[in-house]
């Protein structure tokens, strides 16, 4: 093995998890790098990786963490947010995970979590959101939440491309939209903001490819495509009309059905062949409160990027929060699991924070490895710790009678609960 990192330490065992065909070679005992992250991340990353390695263990496997950095940590040891080692590790391990990571209000300071999503074309970003047992929800049946969003995210206007208001660049732009590209007078006077939504015919169809692929091969019945194309006819309307060319194109009818006018018409009449996934597109705006009145109608939603961001963190908050909820990004033949949340700077360093949304998105990477069993003794794990009412202060204050535990604490009752159901 041919190792060239300066300040990562190379773990003694464990070997690399390689790419093979489309899918992967995992190694008996894979080297998996983790991010900690800030802010919470510093509570909830040593927590997560505590139950993970114990799940890990109690079905057999081993894993070999690799302790990388990013943001705060790597400041202190490189003097940089994201060093080149950083990435190269995840870029040549495949599969990672991350605790979260602060990213300051401002210009001059580019997102890592999007840097590094982009740099190494990440380009589907996946949150499962399922109920658990005994968790606080302000809806009435929250059991019937059972969606896996498929968010792209390389582009749109999370593409970074904008300029400050009162800027050359901006008035050059400004300049060039007005009068070489005949929208005179649309703009306002004085200082403005500008930025561009790029959507690709490529970004958009390899992502509704994705949530497709998911869904006929979890047994899901709908795919449902999510934009705003009635007013972005060019970028949110395009990616709708891409993402139905792949459906109607790409897949056999008899697998998956492409229902023709979903966007205006009901498609309770429409003949779809049965165990066929069918694909289907809503308008943004509607989706958001389809997604509370009809929730058990929903099933995978796949979406460009800012969509993407919103409805996933409003679908979160139906089963309980970000505390909880999970996510990973993918790409080909590649995995960086992360929570949805951020780093909370308000609840650092407390021992206080949520680790379930952390430790349920290492749920997904061991998925993704093929180790299903894990997983899912992760999942009833977690379920049997907070159904006893063992929680951290976010879902405590929400129950009654709960006993409020500390992060640490929190992850060892679910280690308890491990080695009990093992
Ligand atoms: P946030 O998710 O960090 O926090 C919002 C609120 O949610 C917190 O105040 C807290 O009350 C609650 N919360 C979140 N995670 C929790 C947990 N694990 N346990 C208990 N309570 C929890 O969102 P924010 O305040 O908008 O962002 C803070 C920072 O995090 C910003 O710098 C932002 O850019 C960054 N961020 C990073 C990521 C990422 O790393 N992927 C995602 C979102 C935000």
């Amino acid at each position: 093995m041919s190792y060239d990192y300066d300040k990562i330490e190379v773990p003694e065992g464990g070997e690399k998890i390689t790419k093979d065909g489309d899918g992967l070679d995992v190694p008996e005992e894979p080297i998996i790098p983790i991010i900690h992250g800030d802010g919470i991340g510093k509570d909830v990353g040593p927590a997560a990786q505590k139950v993970l390695e114990t799940a890990a263990e109690a079905t057999g496997r081993n894993v070999h963490w690799m302790r990388v950095y990013a943001g705060e940590t790597a400041r202190e040891k490189y003097d940089e947010n994201l060093p080149d080692e950083t990435v190269e590790a995840i870029r040549e391990h495949r599969v990672a995970i991350k605790g979260p990571l602060t990213t300051p209000v401002g210009a001059g300071f580019r997102s890592l979590n999007v840097a590094l999503r982009q740099t190494l074309d990440l380009y589907a970003n996946v949150r499962p959101t399922y109920y658990l047992d005994g968790v606080p929800s302000p809806m009435k049946a929250p059991e019937e939440m059972d969606m896996v969003t498929f968010r792209e995210n390389t582009e749109d206007v999370y593409a970074g491309i904008e300029w400050e208001a009162g800027t050359e660049e901006a008035e050059k732009v400004r300049e060039f939209v007005e009068d070489d590209m005949d929208f005179d007078g649309v703009m306002h006077e004085g200082d403005i903001g500008l930025g561009l939504k790029p959507i690709s015919e490529k970004g958009s169809k390899r992502l509704v490819r994705e949530a497709i692929d998911y869904a006929i091969e979890n047994d899901r019945d709908k795919v449902t495509l999510v934009h705003k194309g009635n007013i972005m006819k060019f970028t949110e309307g395009q990616f709708g009309e891409w993402g139905m060319e792949v459906a109607d194109e790409e897949y056999p009818d008899d697998e998956v059905f492409a229902a023709p006018d979903s966007l205006w018409e009901e498609q309770d009449e429409v003949d779809i062949p049965e165990d066929a996934v069918m694909v289907e597109e809503r308008l943004a705006d509607a989706m958001l409160q389809w997604m509370q009145l009809r929730t058990d109608e929903f099933d995978v939603l796949a979406m460009p990027n800012l969509n993407g961001d919103y409805l996933s963190d409003a679908a979160g908050a139906q089963i309980g929060g970000l505390g909880i909820a999970p996510g990973a990004n993918f790409g080909d033949a590649r995995c960086l699991a992360e929570p949805v949340h951020g780093s909370a700077p308000k609840r650092a360093g407390q021992d206080m924070a949520n680790p379930t949304a952390l430790i349920l998105s290492g749920r997904l990477m061991f998925e993704y490895l093929g180790w299903d069993d894990t997983g899912e003794l992760i999942r009833d794990a977690v379920e049997e710790t907070i159904s006893s009412g063992k929680v951290t202060y976010d879902l405590e204050r929400q129950i009654e009678g709960g006993e409020k535990l500390g992060t640490t604490e929190y992850a060892e009752a679910i280690c308890e609960n491990i080695e009990k159901l093992s």
